[in-house]
């Protein structure tokens, strides 16, 4: 047989045990979801065996008539659903993409203002410890006292540093970001508006959540996350221009990226198909509905949330003071067998690796069929652990009402 069991039974065990794990834990990491069979079955097809450097109708290697279909109909469809003119699908990840843009529009040594990892940025919008603050010069702004991004200092220091690019776009806020609001500042100071939606790109689709592509000259996103994808990633832009479109073009390839990913290609495509249809508004205003539902039950046991609250996908809880800290929870809770990640809170104590606080995220329990009163009592759940973490009798009891509750709502049946 050409099976993986039965000729390679240690990876088939993995791969068992990892399919189980999805099964049986839930899972509340805020850029996880749970991709469909169609999506699955796209990435596992032939298409893996493709070369196709180039664009479609553009290529460098022949037979790349079908392949082309699937990345017309990829680039088709995104267009669609964010209502935008200019779509490039061949980026291997949401960094690459941000990369790709970086490169295309900016010089090493360029300045870009960008929101720092530590109030809720990705490590792409210019930390130390990443390609974009160490080829670029990064300037970085965050939140305000009350957790919300500040929009008097982004201007304070757009004025101040004169960015080439300001950077949008979060991996840990809980609020609507005010993309017109950037577009004032980034034009006051004649700079380009980047904005990276990876979180909230199928609020975005959806209409749930405002879409940046009126504002910002260019756009990426991941489509693994809300989108519900393959992993991958996207540039998105409306109205740019010729000059920008063809900078992001020859950026991606041949500048950062070679042969493109068909099978993820072709599997974009059917995401987006699957993004385009009804259920799918339904789907993300539930994830929605359900965050709120969620940060209202961790409100009423005593938890902060940064912000107060949530508008989005996800919230991050604030441990600071509750004798936890957010390694320490995130632990307590795998033992329970919910997922969550640990997350630094705005002016966190604790270092990176420890932080006070976590992340907590919809999509994928939402994707399972999980509604309000379901992710309440998840919630509640949750806070017996956050109130008692070392107490293992605790989190074993949480752990079977957490099993039973995951075999109600099976991931792929
Ligand atoms: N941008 C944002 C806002 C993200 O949250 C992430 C991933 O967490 C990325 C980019 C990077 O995506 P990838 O992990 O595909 O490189």
């Amino acid at each position: 047989s050409m099976r993986i069991a039965g000729y390679d039974d240690e990876l088939a065990q993995a791969i068992a045990a990892e399919a189980r794990r999805q099964e049986d834990h839930v899972e509340l990491i805020a850029s996880e979801n749970y991709a469909s069979p169609r999506v699955l079955e796209a990435q596992g097809s032939v298409l893996t065996n493709k070369y196709a450097e180039g664009y479609p109708g553009k290529r460098y290697y022949g037979g790349c008539e079908y392949v082309d279909a699937a990345e017309r109909l990829a680039i088709e469809r995104v267009k669609r659903l964010f209502d935008c003119d200019y779509a490039n699908v061949q980026p291997h990840s949401g960094s690459q993409a941000n990369q790709a843009v970086y490169f295309a529009l900016l010089e090493p040594g360029d300045t870009i203002l960008g929101m720092s990892l530590a109030h809720g940025g990705h490590l792409t919008h210019g930390a130390k410890v990443n390609l974009s603050g160490k080829i670029l010069h990064a300037v970085q702004y965050g939140v305000n006292a009350d957790g919300v991004v500040d929009y008097a200092e982004v201007e304070r220091l757009a004025l101040e540093h004169k960015p080439k690019m300001i950077v949008a776009g979060f991996s840990a806020y809980s609020q609507v970001m005010d993309w017109a609001r950037f577009r004032a500042i980034a034009d006051k100071v004649g700079a380009y508006l980047f904005v990276d939606m990876a979180h909230v790109a199928g609020l975005v689709a959806a209409g749930v959540y405002p879409s940046p592509l009126p504002h910002a000259h260019v756009v990426t996103s991941t489509t693994h996350k809300t989108l519900r994808g393959p992993r991958g990633g996207i540039i998105l832009a409306k109205n740019a221009g010729e000059e920008i479109e063809k900078k992001l073009q020859s950026i991606v390839f041949p500048g950062i990226q070679g042969g493109p990913l068909m099978h993820v290609i072709a599997a974009k495509a059917v995401a987006f198909k699957e993004a385009l249809e009804p259920e799918f508004k339904t789907y993300q205003q539930q994830v929605v509905k359900n965050a709120k539902a969620m940060a209202a039950a961790f409100i009423a046991r005593g938890y902060k949330i940064v912000s107060g609250g949530t508008e989005n996908h996800l919230m991050l809880i604030d441990l600071i003071g509750r004798g936890v800290t957010g390694k320490d929870a995130e632990a307590a809770l795998g033992r329970a067998h919910i997922t969550v990640n640990k997350n630094a809170v705005p002016n966190d104590p604790q270092k990176p690796f420890v932080t006070s606080g976590l992340r907590v995220g919809t999509p994928a329990v939402t994707t399972r069929g999980y509604q309000e009163a379901d992710v309440a009592e998840l919630a509640n759940w949750m806070c017996d652990v956050l109130d008692a973490p070392n107490d293992e009798s605790v989190i074993a009891a949480v752990r079977a009402k957490v099993t039973a509750q995951c075999r109600k709502f099976p991931v792929y049946g």
